[in-house]
């Protein structure tokens, strides 16, 4: 597969909210943030704040109910299969094996046959081209995470959206993904906006942190991670911003 052509983000004065028994909850507040073409944005804030909300603007899943959000200077109106989300949970299919998963975008648009070779590609790029027979139920927790990640490359997203993938995996796990998500990342060239609630996660991977408030969800602190890959976690550069971001989330932490 030959690398994407990226797509920029920008959120500009977006709020949103959901009804509620005719009631307003409001989730995000005024938020603009750009995002450029390949960049490799994580977002952090605590939990129920809005940043799964932001990443269904993004996929087109949602509609601001105030201000815009845009993907390649273009108002997003709808899911497209250029900006692509993947989920904590791996969302398989059950009933199909994992190489019938990674079907699903291509055979959607009636591309199955002309794309057998990028099926392929992507079950090669996540490391599991041995697996595509096996149902999701005989896979672990990385694998199920990595064939739904296969599942969002085999459309060549430009824009890959990622809510807390690695949440709920293991940390050795957790750490052998979040390298393969760098080199998926460096190969494919796509944009990246990654929700995470663990700051080295995001400190490790991200070109950019941004730090929003509890809901509605603001932000409240951005900041640049001017560090090559591989990164390390003793970086000092790192555990100084790292340092930084707790205090700005109110954690009181020994480092
Ligand atoms: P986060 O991902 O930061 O944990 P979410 O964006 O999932 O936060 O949710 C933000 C708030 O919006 C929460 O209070 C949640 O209960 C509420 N919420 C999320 N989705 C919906 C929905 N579809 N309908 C009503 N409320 C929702
Ligand atoms: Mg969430």
């Amino acid at each position: 597969m030959s690398a994407v052509t990226p797509v920029g983000l920008r959120f500009d004065h977006v709020s949103h909210g959901y009804d509620i028994g005719g009631a307003l909850l409001p989730v995000l507040e005024d938020v603009s943030l750009d995002i450029a073409p390949g960049e490799f944005v994580a977002l952090l804030g605590p939990s129920g704040c809005g940043k799964s909300t932001l990443l269904r603007l993004a996929a087109g899943l949602e509609l601001p109910r105030a201000g815009e959000a845009l993907a390649g200077g273009v108002p997003i109106t709808g899911p497209g299969p250029e900006r692509i989300l993947v989920f904590q949970e791996a969302t398989l299919f059950p009933w199909r094996t994992v190489r019938r998963n990674v079907e699903a975008g291509p055979e959607a648009r009636g591309e199955l046959a002309a794309k057998q070779a990028r099926v392929d590609e992507a079950l090669r790029l996540v490391g599991l081209e041995a697996f595509g027979a096996a149902f999701p139920h005989q896979l672990s927790g990385g694998m199920a995470q990595r064939a739904a990640i296969a599942r969002a490359l085999v459309n060549d997203p430009r824009l890959l959206l990622l809510d807390e993938p690695l949440g709920k995996l293991d940390s050795l796990t957790r750490l052998n993904l979040q390298k393969d998500l760098i080199r998926l990342w460096q190969d494919r060239g796509f944009t990246a906006l990654l929700v995470t609630h663990d700051v080295e996660e995001a400190l490790l991977l991200a070109d950019r942190v941004v730090l929003f408030s509890p809901r509605p969800a603001r932000i409240i602190e951005e900041l640049r991670v001017d560090r090559p890959h591989p990164r390390r976690r003793d970086d000092p550069v790192l555990i100084a911003l790292r340092t930084r971001l707790l205090a700005s989330l109110g954690v009181l932490e020994d480092v």
